[in-house]
């Protein structure tokens, strides 16, 4: 095998794309592009009765917007296609015809009532394991126990059949893994896998190794449930004398208490996203949110993602793709679970977000807020993004924390009205208003320095009149700096929220 990177993500289209799915494409993806090798989409679709029509376009969708988009593969082209598994399976049937003739494989004609049998058989006399297995194979309806000539008849006659690898026997057998280690198993553990399925279709395993010999991939960088299939692919390695790629299992990403692997289920519960984009819950029959419609940024979400199992050994947390690519190193995955922590990806999100200038953040706030945006200018927008920035986990919290930035309140915290606005210094707000009406420069220093010079030729502290001032102009206790706000608006809103909140406040507190 030459030493040149190619590294393969080689999704089943069954479902919703699993951000760990995801993970195993970016950890593939930054691997290549690392090693300047080739990163390539290979669909795994040999199981059909559990192929889900538009999980295929969902996975490719979901690379696209992640933006881990492969050199090769199913969309991309490529001299190692068709990279679509059910558009190989001839070439799979000609490999089985391979091991069949080499006496590695072999045909077997068990229905399924006889394999129950044998398994009760097995155990009632005591067998630890109940497998089609060296031990178990002779006494099976198989091209091993019936002559040729009863073989063929069978075949002949349309009869179903499986093609099953013959499991050498007690041998011990070594692979190495970059995240595990030297990882050793005995032979007789294994059963004899079905490689080809009464549809005629190969089953994962075998589809699996052919294809990765074929496509010369140079690394497996997969999940950990397949783990446990590694042993049976060394031993289809070896059967074909082929050089089997590096393996790189990766660690679970486990549910935000660690306890057991992150689902679906999960993200209900708790009301955070676990598919990176919007997919339809079949359970509830509603369509819910990904990553995506969260708000999440690209970047911020595979910077996120890279730390579910990878960290570059120092403290350093945002990563660009690029540094990412420049950083990773295989031998940097971690062998134990990882968490799941929404907080933390929230965070990094709002890493990015605060990185962004307001230009960069314009178009994206003006398709998510069209209405609310209508009437202001690119500037203004922009000035409003300055503002409220800061306050933001996502780009779709704008709208929550700048409304009144564009429009004047139109519900008020009244638990608050009730607590700082006041009887007493309703006179002072009338009076501010007459301050305010004579300040000509309607700049934020300029509205704060005549606020304060108000406050102190009436020996006033800002708690008299600035969290009703607040109120006044936004609804809320929470924002930016009040004078900020005021100045955003103009002096004419201003004076205008004001004496109309003044009305209203006046009943609340009456
Ligand atoms: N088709 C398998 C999956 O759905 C691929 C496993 C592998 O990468 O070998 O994850």
């Amino acid at each position: 095998m030459s030493n040149f990177v190619r590294v393969r993500f080689a999704p089943s289209p069954t479902g919703y794309l699993h951000i760990g799915g995801l993970r195993t494409a970016l950890y593939n993806y930054l691997y290549a592009k690392k090693q300047g090798g080739v990163f390539i989409l290979r669909i795994e679709d040999t199981d059909r009765n559990r192929y889900v029509a538009s999980a295929e376009q969902y996975i490719t969708d979901s690379l696209k917007w992640a933006g881990i988009e492969p050199d090769e593969g199913v969309g991309y082209g490529g001299d190692y296609g068709p990279y679509r598994q059910s558009e190989r399976k001839e070439l799979y049937q000609q490999y089985v015809q391979q091991l069949l003739d080499e006496d590695k494989a072999y045909y077997a004609f068990d229905t399924p009532v006889e394999l129950d049998a044998m398994r009760e058989r097995l155990k009632a006399e005591g067998n630890s394991n109940q497998q089609y297995d060296a031990h178990s194979r002779n006494s099976m309806k198989n091209s091993l126990t019936l002559t040729e000539e009863e073989s063929k008849n069978w075949i002949e006659s349309g009869n179903p059949y499986v093609v099953r690898f013959k499991m050498p026997k007690n041998e011990e057998v070594s692979f190495q893994d970059v995240v595990r280690g030297t990882v050793t198993f005995n032979t007789n553990q294994l059963d004899d896998k079905i490689l080809l399925k009464a549809d005629s279709m190969p089953t994962y395993h075998m589809a699996n190794i052919v294809d990765d010999h074929l496509m010369k991939i140079s690394h497996v960088i997969r999940g950990e449930e397949w783990l446990s299939s590694t042993p049976l692919h060394v031993m289809l390695y070896r059967a074909f004398a082929w050089q089997p790629p590096v393996f790189v299992h990766l660690p679970l990403i486990l549910k935000p208490n660690g306890k057991g692997k992150l689902s679906k289920r999960d993200g209900e519960q708790h009301g955070f996203p676990v598919f990176p984009l919007k997919w339809f819950n079949e359970d509830a029959q509603v369509e819910q949110p990904g990553f995506k419609e969260i708000g999440f940024l690209p970047e911020a979400f595979n910077n996120m993602l890279a730390f579910l199992g990878w960290n570059p050994g120092t403290e350093q947390e945002v990563f660009s793709k690029g540094d990412l690519t420049e950083q990773f190193s295989l031998e940097r995955i971690q062998k134990a679970g990882a968490r799941f922590d929404w907080d933390k990806a929230k965070w990094y999100n709002q890493q990015y977000l605060h990185q962004m200038n307001a230009r960069e953040l314009l178009s994206e706030i003006k398709d998510q807020f069209p209405t609310l945006v209508k009437e202001a200018s690119d500037e203004s927008i922009m000035s409003a993004i300055d503002l409220v920035k800061e306050r933001m986990t996502f780009s779709t919290d704008f709208a929550q924390q700048a409304t009144y930035l564009f429009k004047k309140p139109e519900q008020y915290d009244e638990k608050n009205v009730r607590k700082r606005y006041k009887a007493q210094n309703v006179e002072h707000f009338t009076q501010l208003i007459q301050q305010f009406e004579g300040l000509d420069d309607w700049q934020s220093p300029n509205i704060e320095q005549c606020l304060k010079a108000y406050l102190e030729a009436n020996e006033l502290g800002f708690g008299a009149v600035l969290p009703g001032f607040r109120l006044l102009l936004s609804g809320t206790m929470s924002g930016p700096s009040i004078f900020d706000i005021a100045a955003f608006i103009g002096k004419e809103a201003t004076l205008e929220r004001m004496k109309n909140g003044m009305e209203y406040f006046q009943t609340l507190i009456s």
